[in-house]
């Protein structure tokens, strides 16, 4: 049973968990993989940049659940959003530069013909209970190719904008002699760094976060 896509409003990003086999075997598995499930995504994208079409756009994918599970919030995604499927373990390691390229270039090819603003490009988590794409997949990249600001603030406004998602300043957002002043710990963390404040000396030092 085929489900018409009418208007995507998502793109949902996704990998597919295989061991550094190389591009030529990935086409393989993925050969014998449509075979068992010809609608799982619209798009797989390889470890070498090289993308191809797995579902037909215009028609629903079950990238986010089986179709008899729509009335899921899960499942229900499958009926507005377009699935892109990496190759690779991304909870284990970054993506290749290669592979990464060749993902921002179908990333920036969807949103832009489907008009997807960039906050509606979601990880699989953010839908599902699932690890699926990855800690180490680059949303933060995905995003930023579809042009999304990381942080926006209206002057004189608390209410910020962090990754498309809103969120609340500590204090609002003023201009002073001309610069936007924001609360730097704030601004560091919504950022991706951290904030470091020595007491003793009476510093404040803004560090990169590492695990
Ligand atoms: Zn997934």
């Amino acid at each position: 049973m085929e489900y018409i896509l009418d208007d995507p409003k998502y793109l949902v990003l996704h990998h597919f968990v295989n061991g550094k086999i190389g591009a030529t075997k990935e086409k393989a598995l993925v050969v014998a993989t449509k075979k068992l499930n010809p609608r799982e995504y619209h798009y797989v994208v390889y470890s070498d940049g090289s993308w191809e079409g797995w579902q037909k756009e215009g028609l629903v994918a079950a990238h986010c659940g089986a179709d008899n599970q729509s009335q899921s919030r899960c499942g229900a995604h499958n009926f507005n959003s377009i699935g892109v499927c990496c190759m690779g373990n991304f909870e284990k390691g970054p993506m290749e530069e290669k592979q990464l390229s060749g993902l921002l270039a179908l990333v920036r090819d969807i949103v832009t013909r489907h008009g997807i603003v960039p906050e509606n490009i979601l990880p699989h988590s953010a839908i599902a209970p699932t690890a699926c794409p990855g800690k180490y997949f680059p949303l933060l990249e995905a995003r930023q190719a579809a042009d999304v600001p990381l942080v926006r603030v209206a002057i004189n406004s608390d209410q910020a904008l962090v990754m498309g998602r809103p969120d609340k300043m500590p204090l609002k957002l003023v201009l002073d002699r001309g610069h936007a002043v924001a609360p730097l710990r704030w601004l560091c963390e919504a950022l991706g760094f951290r904030i470091v404040f020595l007491r003793d000396g009476g510093v404040v030092e803004v560090r990169k976060k590492f695990s």
